[in-house]
């Protein structure tokens, strides 16, 4: 017997949440502050250049300031952290950005630590990933991470007590979602590339977040009839466009609510990381 999947709205949950974010700035400018948002591109890229722009675009709606950063062509990780050194202590950039891909030998968590963390909108600095583990206030969890959470939170997915499981620990979207789930008090599963009969663990899930970047890894096996399932994976589509990490014709019928790609978690990222940057010029000291 298949039942009705509904799929998350992913461009309204981010217009709903720039909306909020447009009246914090607005107030956050009647008493002075403009928030900043500066976003480093170490590398010239062509995927990055569209995600910049749509970067760019979003904190235009959200009344931010946003702002490019290009480093010149060869530059390292000394670059790059001085870059983000002096954006870190600069009063007019209230949330930075490093973006992905990185010149080759180069890690974020190498050159995030650069990032101020009362700044590190993207959660890069391993510092912030702490603050998240430990509960203690004053970082960012990384956008994609947060956006999971807030699409669940939108959604009404109940978490306490619920069997969620997150395919993927990559330190920037598994494992800070993994922690998010968990301060919700689920119970929290994550699994990897080397995770025995990775069907039989996600079947467990009440709520399954697929973070692989493993186009179609997901199939009607793997989903428990009646779960929510939120797809975060992002993989060049045969017809040129995006496609996720799971089955969505494979699971529908199966899932109770189904995250896609595109139209799920992409667009509130966007709009999380503007969401972040009104919360660090926020919380700026005086
Ligand atoms: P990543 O660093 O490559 O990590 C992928 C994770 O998936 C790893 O932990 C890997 O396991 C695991 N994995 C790979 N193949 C698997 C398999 N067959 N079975 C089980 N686990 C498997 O990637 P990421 O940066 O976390 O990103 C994940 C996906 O999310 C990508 O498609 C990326 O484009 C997308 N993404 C989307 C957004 C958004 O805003 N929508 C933002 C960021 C990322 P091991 O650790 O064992 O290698």
């Amino acid at each position: 017997m298949s039942g009705v999947t509904n799929l998350v709205d992913g461009r309204a949950i981010a217009a709903a949440l720039t909306e909020q974010t447009a009246a914090s700035v607005a107030g956050l400018r009647a008493h002075g502050t403009v928030p900043g948002l500066a976003v480093l591109a170490p590398a010239a890229d062509p995927g990055a250049a569209a995600y910049l722009r749509a970067i760019q675009r979003a904190a235009g709606r959200a009344g931010i300031d946003g702002q490019v950063h290009q480093l010149p062509r060869g530059s390292g990780a000394a670059d790059i952290t001085a870059r983000l050194a002096a954006l870190s202590a600069d009063p007019a950039v209230h949330g930075i950005v490093c973006q992905t891909p990185l010149p080759a030998g180069v890690s974020l968590a190498g050159v995030g630590q650069a990032i101020a963390t009362g700044k590190d909108v993207d959660g890069a600095n391993p510092a912030s990933l702490g603050l998240l583990a430990t509960g203690l206030p004053g970082g960012f969890a990384p956008a994609t991470a947060a956006a999971v959470r807030h699409i669940l939170r939108s959604c009404d997915v109940q978490l306490r007590g619920r069997r969620a499981v997150v395919v993927g620990r990559s330190t920037v979207v598994g494992k800070p979602t993994a922690l998010l789930l968990l301060a919700a008090d689920a119970t929290v599963t994550i699994c990897h590339s080397r995770t025995p009969d990775l069907a039989a663990v996600c079947r467990e899930a009440d709520v399954l977040v697929v973070a692989a970047g493993r186009a179609q890894l997901i199939g009607a096996e793997h989903v428990r009839r009646g779960a929510v399932v939120i797809d975060v994976g992002t993989n060049p589509s045969a017809a040129g466009g995006l496609t996720g990490d799971v089955d969505a014709a494979a699971v529908t019928g199966i899932a109770a609510l189904l995250s896609p790609v595109p139209g799920g978690v992409g667009p509130v990222t966007t709009a999380m990381l503007m969401r972040h940057t009104a919360d660090a010029a926020a919380r700026r000291p005086g």
